[in-house]
């Protein structure tokens, strides 16, 4: 099994270096790995943010586990050149469609919920949001209207076979949990998504396990923060997708926590923390590697056919967490290389 390592920039090579330790602890050398430069450290080192030898190490490799990307010093390149486009260009390259957010609430953590202890608890659930289609593909544009006025316009598109393949991954997904699957859409006013209702109904009858309802966004976003223990998997489009996910990190605290996988039709990923290169804290070894090191338990678990190592991870997280180990974003003063530490004592 060959696993590309992209550390990217910033906070990225920190958190990666300490999920690379925690995978030697538990699977010693199942697994090869070949690192290569990616974002801002491949501009500065071969003049581009996603060079050929990346974007083929990538594509060579059962499972790609990513740092970060985002660096200061490139704000003034041009926008093919800065480092953000590594990773746009690796999702659109390699077909990862699927982008998978679990947001579960670790018990010993309900004081770092921007909710009630008491509703925080409730929280376990996977976001699964689409991730090459939607507003931020169609066609957009400057005109100008009839009466002289600048317009700015992004068209908001999907056809079935999107639809249909993220409603299948949303599905698979529920069937694995509780069974609960909730579409998100705003039907009563866009065609887009009442395309995406009729097909996730469609879907729904290859699946009678699995019990699919349906949420306008706007109330979505209104059940998240008021009783987000009521939801057990989420399928959205990429532009609401974009937004709960965010809102749903920080119903369980830091962002230094959640991991992410971005799924291909096969089920080959790319794995990554949901937070940036955070510039402001890099070099300092005050990252919060557990995003980092959650991301290499589901590349484990989704990539690698390695669900008992994945669950492992897991517990030892927890069991770190309940052992006092905090890094700065959780109020404590713990490293970057301490709290991964409190996790490798865990395993
Ligand atoms: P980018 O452009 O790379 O996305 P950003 O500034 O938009 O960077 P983040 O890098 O996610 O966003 O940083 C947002 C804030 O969260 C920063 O203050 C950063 O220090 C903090 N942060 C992000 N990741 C972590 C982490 N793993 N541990 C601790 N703090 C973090
Ligand atoms: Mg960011």
């Amino acid at each position: 099994m060959l696993v590309a390592l992209l550390p990217g920039d910033g906070i990225g090579p920190e958190v990666l270096v300490e999920a690379r330790r925690v995978l030697d602890a538990v699977l010693g050398d199942a697994i090869t790995y070949e690192e290569a430069p990616v974002g801002g450290a491949a501009y500065h080192a071969a003049g581009h943010p996603l060079p050929d030898a990346t974007l083929n190490l990538a594509r060579r490799a059962d499972a790609i586990l990513f740092g970060a990307v985002g660096d200061p010093a490139c704000d003034s390149l041009e926008r093919a050149l800065r480092p953000e486009q590594a990773i746009l260009g690796l999702r659109r390259a390699l077909g990862l469609f699927a982008n998978l957010r679990p947001a579960k609430l670790f018990a010993e953590l309900a004081d770092a919920s921007a909710l009630r202890p008491e509703i925080a608890r409730a929280i376990d659930l996977v976001i699964v949001r689409e991730l090459t289609g939607d507003v931020y593909f169609g066609e957009k544009g400057r005109r100008e209207t009839a009466d002289g006025l600048r317009q700015g316009y992004d068209v908001m598109a999907y056809d079935e076979a999107e639809v249909r393949r993220i409603a299948r991954i949303g599905f698979e997904t529920a069937r694995k949990r509780q069974r609960r699957l909730t579409s998100v859409d705003k039907a009563n006013v866009l065609e887009t998504s009442q395309l995406w209702r009729d097909v996730m109904i469609e879907v729904a009858a290859d699946y009678p396990d699995v019990a699919l309802d349906h949420l306008y966004v706007d109330n979505a976003a209104m059940q998240l923060v008021r009783a987000p223990g009521q939801f057990d998997v989420i399928v959205t489009g990429n532009l609401f997708g974009d937004i709960l996910s965010d809102q749903a990190s920080m119903c369980v605290g830091s962002i230094g926590l959640l991991p992410s996988a971005s799924l291909d039709e096969r089920g080959k990923g790319l794995y990554e923390p949901i937070h940036g290169s955070a510039p402001d804290i890099a070099g300092q070894g005050k990252a919060n590697p557990l995003a980092a090191i959650l991301s290499a338990a589901m590349m484990l678990r989704h990539s690698l056919g390695r669900a008992a190592d994945a669950d492992r991870i897991e517990a030892a997280v927890a069991a770190a967490l309940a052992g006092g180990a905090r890094t700065g974003d959780l109020g404590g003063t713990a490293s970057t290389r301490a709290m991964a530490d409190a996790v490798l004592a865990a395993l």
